[in-house]
């Protein structure tokens, strides 16, 4: 990407009439802080098509519209679609540690509007946005489960309503962190359960899970799986980043 050349006398004046704010969080930067900002932002991997139908891997041909990747052709996922509008990597994973472990959430609306252009597609029609939700000793832990804000700040700028109440994390699963795909398979089976009160407002519906990252899909196939179970007709899956090659699995 080419950047504007300004002459610096000039973009001091710049800065002085208007701050440097942040691409991602809307914050005023210093001049150090607007470098590095603007030199995450030149590189992020935004996620587009072609990808895999179902997991949204991306593809670097076109390999037609209903397209499996490898390891969806192996074994399919119960979500119909995810996409992600990021890439996980060494670029942009401060950006997710800093909101997930952090406790920043500066950055929400910008993910949000992210994540709205790379689902385009799974989120017209949907019926309501659901985020993966945390058990609630992790959700003491951290104060605040980062899916949730996800989901609402999306519903905040499309409508679709976010319900946060009905899929229940009923195990505490150790950390994904580092483990295989069938290991990770394991740990979420069973660890999702749909509240009995709320269970009537799932049927015939549309669903699409919100989350931060998808890593290997398992724990967002875990919860499709609960949720078709109790009447969802269709569950989609839409994440922040994506982990594209397996070695850079989130700790
Ligand atoms: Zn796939």
């Amino acid at each position: 990407m080419n950047r504007l050349k300004v002459p610096s006398s000039f973009s001091r004046i710049l800065d002085t009439v208007l701050p440097p704010h942040s691409l991602i969080t809307g914050k005023v930067l210093s001049s150090s802080d607007n470098d590095a900002d603007t030199e995450l932002w030149q590189h992020l991997k935004f996620i587009d098509d072609p990808c895999c139908t179902a997991c949204g891997f991306p593809f670097e041909f076109e390999q037609g519209e209903e397209a499996l990747c490898m390891r969806c052709h192996a074994h399919k996922p119960d979500f119909d679609h995810a996409r992600a509008a990021i890439t996980y990597d060494d670029n942009s994973r401060k950006l997710i540690l800093d909101f997930k472990h952090g406790g920043r959430t500066d950055g929400v609306k910008f993910f949000a509007a992210q994540m709205l252009r790379s689902g385009g597609q799974i989120l017209e029609g949907a019926d309501m946005l659901i985020p993966v939700p945390l058990h609630q000793k992790r959700l003491r832990q951290r104060r605040f489960n980062q899916a949730a804000l996800l989901a609402r700040s999306i519903s905040g700028l499309n409508g679709i309503p976010y319900q946060t109440e009905l899929l229940r994390r009923t195990k505490n699963t150790p950390s994904q962190g580092g483990q295989t795909f069938s290991g990770r398979r394991r740990n979420v089976s069973g660890a999702f359960s749909v509240s009995p009160e709320h269970g009537d407002l799932l049927k015939g519906k549309h669903v699409v899970l919100i989350d931060d990252v998808f890593t290997t899909g398992s724990t967002l196939s875990a919860c499709a799986k609960t949720l078709k179970r109790a009447g969802a007709i269709r569950v989609d899956a839409l994440t922040f980043m994506r982990v594209v090659r397996p070695q850079e699995i989130l700790k």
